[in-house]
């Protein structure tokens, strides 16, 4: 159509298919090109149903591909949303390189393709480990210092100082998102709360790392996405945006409150040792955000938590093939996110 047109990388991922999900319910003059890879952590099944849809388009490629991005990028968008990412921080503790490549020159590719089409917004989905641990009683703000502890978190940081030297350098448009930690329906069964839930269902023990006292602030998928929906659409260029649900907890209590709505007793809770370079804690001043897009989180954590693990109780078709069908080599030390 003649809408405003979208290309959302990463979209058969675990943030971006719920992002595209909410801009095709929500945004009726925007259309969506999703263009993934369908790496170990993309999966077809999280995005099969949207198959047919007419504002929505599926393209298999890699963000590093230097010609196949400028082809796309050259088709025409009002805006980029790029999610697409080596996103699990165990599997680049293991194994750095694929972390450099997609999460750095990916983006960079992206940006080349994008400024040269001279797409009017990039949105760069960031994190709020870019910042490294964080002492208590301090929180990061969108002008913190970058003070990565681990190789994903200096990968998504590289990244970042790529878009914000194309924003100097080039009047680029480009807006840098950082948020903390998400948690909702798709989420792949390696992470922190899906493992939490996943194994709690099966009666299994859930690994914690160290002493489980690390702190993480939550926010659920779906308020994340209405951030981003508001930022893609009023978002000023240039400029850092943090996202943060205000949800702090340590993991040990974060796990037991999941053992209480999963069905389970704490003594199911296995520490375990501790992850090499395991940043104590995170905390996002998240003040602008809210101030400027008129935007703050709307689902309370008990609620969330509820509706996630009763999202994979009923989902057993999506995740248990994924569990099956690949190794996942640290899913039985995975203990933070
Ligand atoms: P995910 O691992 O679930 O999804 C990543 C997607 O990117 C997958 O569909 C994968 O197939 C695709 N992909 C990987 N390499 C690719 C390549 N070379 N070319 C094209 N596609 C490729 O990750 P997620 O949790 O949805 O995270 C999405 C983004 O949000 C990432 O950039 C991540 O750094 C950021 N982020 C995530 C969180 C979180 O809590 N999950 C928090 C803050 C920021």
């Amino acid at each position: 159509g003649d809408g405003v047109k979208v290309l959302v990388t990463g979209g058969a991922g675990f943030i971006g298919s719920n992002f595209i999900r909410h801009l095709l319910a929500r945004h009726p003059s925007l259309s969506v090109v999703n263009l993934d890879l369908l790496t170990y952590a993309g999966q077809e099944s999280t995005v099969s149903d949207l198959d047919g849809h007419p504002r929505y388009r599926f393209v298999q490629g890699d963000v590093t591909d230097k010609r196949e991005v400028e082809r796309l990028v050259s088709e025409g968008f009002s805006a980029i949303v790029h999610f697409a990412a080596e996103s699990h921080v165990d599997r680049s503790i293991a194994g750095p390189d694929p972390f450099i490549q997609t999460n750095i020159i990916g983006t960079h590719c992206l940006v080349e393709a994008a400024r040269r089409a001279r797409v009017q917004r990039f949105i760069q989905i960031s994190s709020d480990e870019v910042y490294g641990s964080i002492p208590e009683g301090e929180s990061a703000g969108p002008g913190s210092r970058l003070d990565p502890s681990n190789p994903y978190a200096a990968s998504k940081a590289a990244a970042d100082l790529l878009v914000a030297a194309a924003v100097r350098t080039y009047g680029f448009p480009a807006i840098i998102t950082r948020c903390t930690n998400n948690y909702g329906p798709w989420q792949h069964p390696e992470k922190f709360i899906p493992v939490l839930i996943t194994r709690a269902m099966a009666g299994g023990s859930l690994p914690l790392y160290g002493d489980g006292r690390q702190v993480r602030d939550w926010i659920h998928v779906e308020d994340h996405c209405r951030a981003l929906a508001a930022i893609l659409l009023s978002g000023i260029p240039g400029r850092v945006y943090t996202i943060a649900g205000r949800n702090s907890l340590r993991n040990i209590d974060l796990a037991r409150r999941v053992l209480k709505l999963a069905g389970g007793t704490n003594s199911r809770i296995a520490h375990v040792e501790d992850r090499p370079g395991h940043d104590r804690r995170y905390d996002l001043d998240d003040a602008a955000t809210r101030r400027e897009l008129d935007w703050r989180p709307s689902v309370p954590l008990d609620a969330g938590l509820e509706q996630t693990v009763a999202w994979y109780r009923e989902n057993r078709w999506w995740w248990e093939p994924i569990t099956k069908s690949e190794s996942i080599p640290f899913q039985a030390r995975v203990g933070s996110p």
